[in-house]
């Protein structure tokens, strides 16, 4: 008899991957969807299908659904209160998937499901102590204290990207009201940003080159140029990197984590944005933190967060058994 299964669903701010997970963390079908529009009705849509196809082949009986989603959540009430890039105010998210569902739901941020997943079982494996960042259309972050997640005092905790790292820097994203924080400086979105003026200030480059082409300077394209030794390219992601590294250098302080985990989309830059985020670490954190952590990618790359939503359901289902 196959092993019972749960759904993982991690919801990005432009897509959606759902995959069905069994108990040793392995995925058995994925479910791709793209999210193109801005209404709660259609967004709900979207994950239901979703989720529905990955249960038809799960191959194995789905007990429950777990849902990273780019939001901060009050854990007293399942409610997703306030979605930076999505448009998830104050919906009562876990209510309304179960309902729709029929299935155990289990909701947690993004980037704290993507930090249970490489804390169990990946890069993070073993650590008491690990930050983990995420780094897509936003950054998201979660924080591994003492061997646990840390949520905070009702699950808000751990919005490592809305951490400022430049006082007068430009505004943030969607709705925070910040300026300067390190998503409005090292984020996907930042990374496009920065490739544009670059490709402005440098129109001979291979940025410069394909900005008159027409093509959309987004990080998979600012890598694979990069790769290929454009240099502009390289400057824009050790740019990034060095924005990141500032905001890091502060969570070495503050955490003395033994390792910083990187994932998200942007990482597929790989070593070209890690380099210069370890340089930038070196410069400015204190030992002896400084000299034990380790910074590298994360092990499930851009399958964390969907793993460690499924995770987050096991261990909803056992908490769930636990208390009956
Ligand atoms: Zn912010």
């Amino acid at each position: 008899m196959p092993g019972r299964r749960t759904i993982g669903v991690d919801m990005g701010g432009t897509k959606l991957l759902a995959g069905a997970v069994d108990s040793g963390l392995s995925v058995h079908h994925r479910a791709q969807r793209t999210i193109n529009r801005l209404d709660v009705s259609y967004l709900l849509d979207v994950v239901v299908d979703a989720v529905e196809e990955t249960r038809d082949r799960a191959g194995g009986e789905v007990a429950a659904v777990g849902f990273g989603i780019p939001s901060l959540i009050d854990q007293r009430t399942g409610n997703a209160v306030i979605a930076v890039n999505l448009p998830l105010r104050d919906i009562m998210f876990a209510d309304v998937m179960a309902e729709r569902l029929d299935l155990p739901v289990f909701v947690d941020n993004d980037a704290n499901c993507a930090a249970i997943a490489e804390h169990r079982a990946g890069a993070a494996r073993g650590c008491n102590e690990a930050v983990l960042l995420t780094i897509g259309t936003g950054i998201g972050g979660g924080l591994i204290l003492r061997g646990e997640l840390y949520r905070g005092a009702v699950g808000a905790a751990a919005e490592l990207g809305h951490v400022v790292i430049d006082r007068n820097g430009p505004p943030c994203q969607g709705n925070c009201p910040n300026h300067g924080c390190v998503e409005s400086l090292a984020s996907g979105t930042a990374l496009a940003r920065e490739a544009l003026r670059m490709a402005h200030e440098r129109p001979n480059s291979g940025l410069g080159r394909a900005h008159a082409e027409g093509r959309e300077l987004a990080g998979p394209l600012v890598t694979e140029l990069a790769h290929d030794g454009d240099e502009a390219a390289i400057e824009t992601l050790a740019t990034i990197g060095r924005n990141l590294g500032v905001a890091i250098a502060g969570f070495v302080n503050t955490f003395n984590p033994e390792v910083v985990v990187i994932g998200g989309g942007v990482m597929g830059a790989g070593e070209l944005l890690l380099g210069p985020v370890r340089a930038e670490v070196a410069e400015r954190a204190l030992p002896p933190s400084k000299d034990i952590v380790e910074i590298v990618p994360a092990a499930f790359g851009v399958e964390a967060g969907m793993i460690g939503a499924a995770a987050l359901a096991f261990d909803g289902l056992a908490q769930m058994a636990e208390n009956r």
